[in-house]
C-alpha cells in the first residue's frame, strides 16, 4: 500500500489506475478505525478494482475548537489495517495540503444541511463536510465513493451535492457496523467510560422501542417519537433530538408515511453520539 501527502501524488496514482482500465473507489475518513470503517472498505474492494482510503481530520467540519483536538489520530495503526485489508492507497493530506493560504470557497446544499446534524453542530458542519468531499471527489476522481449509514443525513448532503453539481460520481450506503449490544460503531465511543458506555446503549434503546411503537400500530409521528425518548430517559440520556423524518428530504414524516427515518443524536458524558434506523412499514390499513 502506498502512504500519499500530496495531492499530485493522488492525482498520478488515479491517472495509471484509469489508464489502465481500473475503476477507482473512494473510501473518505478521519481515522482511528474500527469496524465501522472496515466494512466501507470491504465494500469498496469488492466493488472496485483499485481503492483510495482518505484519512483526514477535517477542521472545517468541527463546531468545537475541543472536539477537534480530542478527535483521536492513530495514522500508523490505522495504515496497517488498510493494508492488511488491500487497500491500494491511503491519502494523508495535511491540512495545509487541503487549505492552502488564501483558501475561499465553501460548497453548501441548502436546507438538507441546516437540520438536525446542521442545527445542532450549526450550518458550518455540512459546509466543511460537502467542501473537503468536493475536493476529495476532484483529487480522486473516484467512480465509486462509500459512506456509512450511520451518518445518514452525511449521505443524504453528500447525494445532494454530487446530484445538484453533476459530479461524476457514484455514493453507496453501507449498513451501520454495531457492537454486540447495538451500539453503533464510532471513534468517540473510545472517550466513554464505564458508566457512560454503559448508558451509550440509550439510543439504540430509544430506536429499538420507536420500531416497537410502530410496528405494534401507533402512526402518530409524535407518540412514537415520546416512546423512544421514555426509553431513552430509563437509561438515563436525554436526546438532543429524537424525530422520525423523511428518509429523503429529512422533514418530519406525516401519520402514514410508509418510509421513515427514526434519527437520534445525544450527549452521553464527554462524547457526542448519533444512531438512526431505517423503517420500510406496512401500509396502514383503510376502512
Ligand atoms: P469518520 O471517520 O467517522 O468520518 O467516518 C468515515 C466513514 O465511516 C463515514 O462515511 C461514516 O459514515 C462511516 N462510519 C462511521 N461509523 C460507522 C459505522 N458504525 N458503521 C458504518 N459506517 C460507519
Amino acid at each position: 500500500m502506498r502512504t500519499l501527502r500530496a495531492v499530485d501524488e493522488v492525482r498520478e496514482h488515479v491517472a495509471a489506475a484509469g489508464a489502465a482500465g481500473r475503476s477507482v473507489g473512494l473510501v473518505p475518513t478521519m481515522g482511528a478505525f474500527h469496524d465501522g470503517h472496515v466494512a466501507l472498505m470491504h465494500a469498496a474492494l469488492e466493488r472496485c478494482d483499485e481503492v483510495v482510503v482518505s484519512l483526514f481530520v477535517n477542521p472545517a467540519q468541527f463546531g468545537e475548537a475541543a472536539d477537534l483536538d480530542a478527535y483521536p489520530r492513530t495514522e500508523a495503526a490505522d495504515a496497517a489495517v488498510a493494508e492488511a485489508l488491500g487497500v491500494g492507497a491511503l491519502f494523508v493530506p495535511s491540512v495545509a495540503e487541503m487549505y492552502p493560504d488564501g483558501f475561499a470557497t465553501t460548497v453548501t446544499v441548502g436546507a438538507l444541511g441546516e437540520v438536525l446534524e446542521g442545527a445542532q453542530r450549526g450550518p458550518g458542519h455540512f459546509a466543511g463536510v460537502c467542501t473537503v468531499v468536493c475536493k476529495l471527489f476532484a483529487i480522486v476522481a473516484p467512480d465509486v465513493a462509500f459512506f456509512g449509514q450511520k451518518d445518514a443525513q452525511q449521505v443524504l448532503v453528500v447525494r445532494r451535492m454530487a446530484r445538484d453539481l453533476n459530479l461524476p460520481v457514484e455514493i453507496a450506503a453501507v449498513p451501520t457496523v454495531r457492537e454486540a449490544d447495538g451500539l453503533a460503531m464510532s471513534s468517540r465511543n473510545g472517550r466513554l467510560g464505564p458508566a457512560d458506555r454503559e448508558r451509550a446503549t440509550a439510543l439504540r434503546a430509544g430506536l429499538e422501542a420507536a420500531r416497537a411503537a410502530l410496528y405494534a400500530g401507533e402512526r402518530d409521528p409524535r407518540a412514537v417519537e415520546a416512546a423512544g425518548v421514555a426509553a431513552m430517559a430509563g437509561a438515563g440520556v436525554t436526546p438532543e433530538y429524537f424525530a422520525l423524518v423523511d428518509p429523503d428530504t429529512l422533514e418530519p414524516v406525516h401519520p402514514g408515511a410508509q418510509r421513515v427515518l427514526v434519527v437520534v443524536a445525544a450527549r452521553v458524558g464527554p462524547a457526542r453520539l448519533i444512531d438512526n434506523l431505517p423503517l420500510d412499514l406496512e401500509p396502514v390499513a383503510t376502512r
